[in-house]
């Protein structure tokens, strides 16, 4: 492989590259629609046989995520393999990369899976980035909730590993609510973080290429309901030139900092005075990026296939205003009746991007898809938005 170091993974049309991706979900099928709009085949390995990502890719490796066998499989197959979940052990990311070429690394993604690193990183390289994260303290046993300071709640605790969409996270006042979330949690390593007043919270798009050349989208303002992602508006109605600065700036730093080649979104809170703090950061495309589908020249998906196949990164700009919805498999349900949404009216709104994920099981909680409303105007934007939720029964 050294000597072809520099050199982009074309998708040449005599022997078709083919780029892998580990995990089957929604974001490994966005990610598999924009590397064959480029001409790459797609190569997905998951261990369920039924999949977003599965269903539109040319190959699924039906493995699990450790398997050697399946791992080499999908090295064999591909030129470069990146992840589209940030649980993916860091193992089998080196294994993967003793083959071929892997965006992001395992030293990224196992700072990102796990809070107490990504914490440590942040508060490391704060000098270059200029933001701190949230103040925090490790829990892992009861002399640690012995020994927290007052000043540290009300707050949050967090399970250091696998949270996502606000899972494994327990809002806590006191003490002893420390200790109840701790058992209930089944005493697995925590972060007990100060619950924080936000004024609202925006993420970052970055990617950056195996050359050091970084981008990074506008800022992304998000709403969360439950803790999990409800909007996402770009241009934010609430960041300042000063705040957008000062979270573009942070996110080139760290990415620079981390030395990671890929598309890495940074989740950042705004406080009531204007100060920014970082969340935390996802080594992959996000959620809230998913606006750039239909509101940039490049999308975040056709971002990470640039990236991990060496190519020159994409025009970042976004062309419309934009607002998206993420649609949770509540709107299937009136009451207990399970039923179609009326998808027809969602979309003779004008500029409504609709976005399903191939999923036929809709729970309440589960993401299904997302709608993009785009618009020449952001009240534009937001006026469609606000009639979609009137047709699907989300309250405003
Ligand atoms: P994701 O779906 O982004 O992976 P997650 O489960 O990893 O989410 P966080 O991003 O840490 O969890 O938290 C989810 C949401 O909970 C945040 O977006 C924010 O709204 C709220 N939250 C988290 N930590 C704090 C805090 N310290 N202070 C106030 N609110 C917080
Ligand atoms: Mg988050």
């Amino acid at each position: 492989m050294s000597d072809t170091k520099s050199l982009a993974y074309l998708p040449e049309a005599a022997e078709p590259a083919w780029l892998g991706v580990m995990g089957g979900g929604q974001l490994g099928r966005m990610f598999a629609h924009a590397a064959q709009a480029m001409g790459y085949r797609v190569a997905v390995l998951e261990p369920s046989d039924d999949c977003p990502a599965g269903q539109v890719a040319e190959r699924l490796v039906e493995a699990g995520y450790e398997d050697a066998a399946g791992l080499d499989a999908l090295a064999a197959q591909c030129v470069a393999v990146t992840t589209e979940f940030e649980n993916v052990p860091a193992a089998s990311l080196s294994r993967l990369a003793q083959q071929v070429f892997v965006a992001p690394n395992a030293h990224g993604v196992s700072v990102a899976q796990d809070r107490i690193a990504e914490k440590s990183f942040f508060v490391a390289c704060a000098s270059k980035s200029g933001v701190m994260p949230a103040p925090h303290k490790v829990i892992a046993s009861d002399a640690d909730i012995d020994a927290i300071a007052d000043d540290l709640l009300p707050g949050i605790l967090k399970t250091v590993r696998m949270g996502y969409d606000g899972k494994g996270q327990v809002r806590v006042r006191t003490r002893e609510d420390v200790r109840a979330a701790f058992e209930s949690m089944d005493r697995v390593t925590c972060l007990l973080e100060k619950m924080l007043p936000l004024a609202y919270e925006v993420s970052v798009l970055t990617a950056r290429g195996a050359d050091g050349q970084s981008v990074v989208y506008p800022i992304a303002e998000n709403v969360h309901r439950d803790g999990i992602l409800f909007t996402t508006t770009v241009p934010g109605p609430n960041v300042s030139a000063e705040c957008a600065r000062k979270a573009q700036d942070a996110a080139r730093a760290i990415v620079a900092e981390l030395g990671y080649v890929g598309v890495l979104c940074i989740e950042f809170f705004v406080l009531a005075d204007g100060s920014l703090v970082v969340n935390e950061m996802a080594p992959r495309p996000h959620n809230s990026g998913h606006y750039t589908i239909d509101a940039c020249i490049t999308s975040q998906f056709a971002q990470q296939v640039r990236a991990m196949a060496k190519l020159p990164l994409g025009d970042v700009r976004q062309h419309s205003p934009s607002v998206m919805l993420n649609i949770l498999g509540d709107v299937w349900f009136e009451g207990e009746t399970v039923r179609e949404p009326a998808w027809d009216q969602v979309l003779a709104l004008p500029g409504a991007n609709l976005h399903l994920y191939g999923k036929t099981d809709p729970r309440r909680g589960r993401k299904m898809g997302h709608v993009t409303f785009v618009a020449p105007t952001l009240q534009e934007a937001q006026a469609n938005f606000a009639q979609a939720c009137t047709i699907l029964g989300i309250a405003l």
